[in-house]
């Protein structure tokens, strides 16, 4: 079940502060408090869903295209669809995903080498 008092879920409602990338009133991207790369954005949609198997699963189609649609716009507005870049979501137990709120790892700003 969906914890509404996960990190990002208080971001959202801005009871903690972020490091804005770009909001709307249907989704959200700040940077990652601990970068792994040079560019290192959180992409989250404000729906209350875990991951992305709920996401694709409790939303409309139009709620999800708009979602990645705006993430395309992200990696466009840095820069990124040119030098490349790198998508991530976890999941669960073996994904190490840690906030239970859906979202995306938008990583780049440099060569990211091989997944190991
Ligand atoms: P995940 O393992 O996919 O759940 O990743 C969670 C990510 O959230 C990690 O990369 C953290 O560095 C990041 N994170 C945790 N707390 C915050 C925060 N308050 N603001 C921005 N990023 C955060």
């Amino acid at each position: 079940m969906y914890d509404d008092n996960n990190i990002f879920a208080k971001i959202i409602r801005k009871e903690i502060p972020c490091k804005l990338v770009y909001e709307d009133e249907k989704v959200l991207f700040f940077n990652d408090i601990n970068p792994k790369a040079t560019i290192h954005i959180l992409g989250v949609p404000k729906n209350s869903v875990i991951n992305l198997r709920e996401f694709i699963t409790n939303s409309d189609k139009d709620t999800v295209k708009y979602f990645f649609d705006k993430t395309l716009e992200v990696i466009r507005n840095f820069g990124l669809d040119k030098a490349g870049y790198r998508l991530i979501t976890n999941d669960g137990k073996n994904g190490n995903q840690e906030i239970p709120h859906f979202h995306i790892h938008i990583l780049g700003g440099e060569n990211l080498g091989g997944l190991r």
